[in-house]
């Protein structure tokens, strides 16, 4: 302006802003791009911010879980997350705002609003600001209730055939009267020991015992009094074992005890005791006061396991015994004493 206050020139200053245009279309554009992506993910997605809070959740976070976009905006995590998976989550989210992981993918359970278990596969890493400092986190979030379902139903099924499975083999070895090892369980388990006891330079000791007179128990009282007497002369068998020792029903009624690291004088001893408790126990007759009472012969065998065949020998020395025991009377205890010559 001149000393008149009138208008002499006219500055005009102009500047290319093309290229800013640009850059805040592209800017708009991949935002654009983020939410479309993020609305209309197969899988649930939530921006969440460093105190739990999701500021931003997609449709599919919405289905699976049930609560609104506003109800997500009041809620943390810890509100809808399984109780017992609380911990694992926190331990999980506290390392990646302490920046000491830069990701983390999890297994873990929410409950659904209408109280339903929604299992998911959870990976969560970090958006940083231009600080570098932890900004908010991003999850993307995968239903896998399904499948959780299936591997569990399978996990029951096999644990379901494993049990079938032991209950049919348990069953295949027990005697169904006596619950005791059947003659082919316990010569089974007679081998397994004798061969662990191979190189052990130790004894091994069989007793064999037989019922006297059975025959004449089914021939006074019944078959059925004689299972009974079957059962629990073999409750008071097992109850006459040592922890180590096994027992088994061998034929009708005689019955078969391994007694792993035991000499002939030991086996000797035990096999005096059981024949004791075996004649003072009072089986009650059933519908009466009165009580029977059995005795039983007892064939001891013991030999040094050396080879395969000893387990065997155990067998036929204990027979050989308690043939001899029904010979010299019954309700007595033989020991065989030939085997050291004939090994
Ligand atoms: P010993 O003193 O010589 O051994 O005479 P015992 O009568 O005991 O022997 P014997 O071999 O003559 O008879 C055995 C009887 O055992 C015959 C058979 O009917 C009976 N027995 C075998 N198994 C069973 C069973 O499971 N239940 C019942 N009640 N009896 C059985
Ligand atoms: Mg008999
Ligand atoms: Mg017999």
């Amino acid at each position: 302006m001149n000393s008149q206050n009138k208008v002499t020139k006219i500055a005009a200053f102009s500047q290319d802003i093309t290229e800013s245009k640009r850059i805040q279309e592209a800017f708009r554009e991949s935002e654009e791009r983020f939410r479309s992506v993020f609305e209309n993910a197969a899988s649930g997605m939530a921006l969440i911010s460093l105190d739990g809070h999701y500021f931003m959740v997609n449709n599919s976070l919405i289905h699976m879980v049930g609560y609104t976009a506003e109800e997500f905006g009041n809620m943390t995590y810890h509100d809808f997350t399984h109780p017992d998976d609380i911990k694992l989550s926190d331990d999980n989210v506290r390392q990646l705002v302490n920046g000491e992981i830069k990701n983390f993918q999890i297994e873990k359970r929410y409950i659904h609003k209408k109280g339903n278990i929604v299992w998911v596969l959870l990976n969560v890493s970090v958006v940083k600001d231009s600080l570098g400092k932890p900004f908010y986190g991003i999850a993307q979030i995968q239903d896998i209730t399904l499948s959780k379902e299936a591997q569990e139903e399978l996990r029951q099924a096999k644990l379901d055939a494993d049990q079938a499975r032991a209950q049919a083999e348990k069953l295949a070895q027990t005697d169904y009267l006596t619950g005791l090892y059947n003659r082919g369980a316990f010569m089974n388990r007679l081998f397994e020991e004798s061969s662990r006891m191979l190189k052990t330079d130790a004894c091994m000791s069989v007793i064999m015992v037989d019922i006297d007179h059975f025959k004449r128990i089914n021939d006074t009282h019944g078959h059925r009094m004689g299972d009974i007497v079957l059962q629990q002369f073999s409750t008071a068998l097992k109850k006459g074992c040592r922890a180590d020792d096994f027992v088994g029903r061998y034929g009708g009624e005689e019955f078969i005890l391994c007694l792993p690291k035991t000499t002939m004088e030991q086996a000797y001893i035990i096999a005096e005791r059981i024949r004791r408790t075996m004649e003072n126990l009072a089986i009650p007759l059933p519908e009466s006061d009165f009580y029977m009472y059995v005795t039983a012969s007892f064939g001891v065998a013991s030999v040094k396991i050396i080879n395969e065949r000893c387990a065997e020998r155990l067998i036929d020395y204990s027979d050989r015994a308690l043939y001899q025991a029904k010979q010299n009377g019954r309700n007595r205890v033989e020991a065989y004493s030939g085997f050291s010559a004939s090994l």
